[in-house]
């Protein structure tokens, strides 16, 4: 994301007198909606209180080496129909990005002093990892897995979490499953029997990531 030209000049020089829209926040939400505003004519006035835009979605670097994200490491539903590009369609700018798509076999990488363990992509091949990765803990990794994976395929992206209706209807897709949406993920990682290592790897890799995993329900960490 560019950097913000905070001059008196520049804010002067291009300040309508009047707005059809005010927007607080450059996150991806407050872009998204400003541009489509400003696409369907109406005159939008976009303010960030940081002097990078994108909110979570901006990186930044050290030494010319290192690039940090702030959030955003890598978005889904990002095939021809998905989500995202259908977005970006909708303003004009679908040919401007394009899409990597992730390693196949370590989507994530989780790291710990003498422990190693790929996430890769798919149901059948993350399950898989796990029960190598936890020879001693076969049960507990299948309850626990089962049900994310009940609930992982019950999401909806483009509905689920933005709307109460989208939850509803979230909890009949998921049966059974739906009891553990209401439990933080480390008591449900405890219900399952998970030792204190699984329990860490699988945090390490929730979606929930600016919350902690004794809050954080678990239909934020769907895989597919
Ligand atoms: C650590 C982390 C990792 C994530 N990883 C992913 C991921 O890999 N993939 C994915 O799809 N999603 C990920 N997310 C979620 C994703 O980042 C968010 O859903 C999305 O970026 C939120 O966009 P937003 O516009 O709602 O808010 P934000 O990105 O939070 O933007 C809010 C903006 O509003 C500004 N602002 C706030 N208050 C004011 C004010 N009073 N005046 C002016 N400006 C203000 C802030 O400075 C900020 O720029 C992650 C989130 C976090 C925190």
């Amino acid at each position: 994301m560019s950097t913000v030209d905070r001059s008196p000049d520049a804010v002067e020089t291009t300040r309508p007198s009047s707005y059809d829209a005010i927007i607080v926040g450059s996150g991806l939400g407050g872009l998204t909606s400003a541009a489509y505003l400003a696409a369907a004519g109406r005159r939008v006035l976009l303010l960030e209180r940081y002097d990078v835009l994108g909110g979570s979605s901006h990186v930044f670097r050290r030494h010319r080496k290192w690039e940090f994200d702030v959030g955003v490491h890598y978005i889904g539903d990002c095939g021809d129909d998905g989500l995202v590009p259908s977005i970006m369609r909708g303003v004009g700018l679908d040919d401007r990005i394009e899409w990597l798509p992730l390693e196949e076999k370590a989507v994530d990488t989780v790291l710990a002093p003498g422990f190693a363990l790929d996430f890769p992509h798919g149901w059948d091949e993350f399950i898989a990892n796990q029960l190598a990765a936890f020879p001693n803990e076969q049960g507990a990794i299948r309850r626990y897995l089962s049900v994310l994976r009940r609930i992982g395929e019950a999401v909806d992206v483009s509905e689920t979490l933005g709307s109460r209706s989208g939850m509803v209807k979230l909890v009949r897709r998921t049966g059974l499953a739906a009891g553990a949406l209401m439990m933080p993920v480390a008591a449900f990682q405890l219900a399952c029997g998970l030792s204190p290592e699984a329990m860490m790897v699988n945090s390490v890799h929730l979606g929930a990531v600016a919350t902690t995993p004794d809050v954080a329900p678990p239909c934020c960490c769907p895989r597919s």
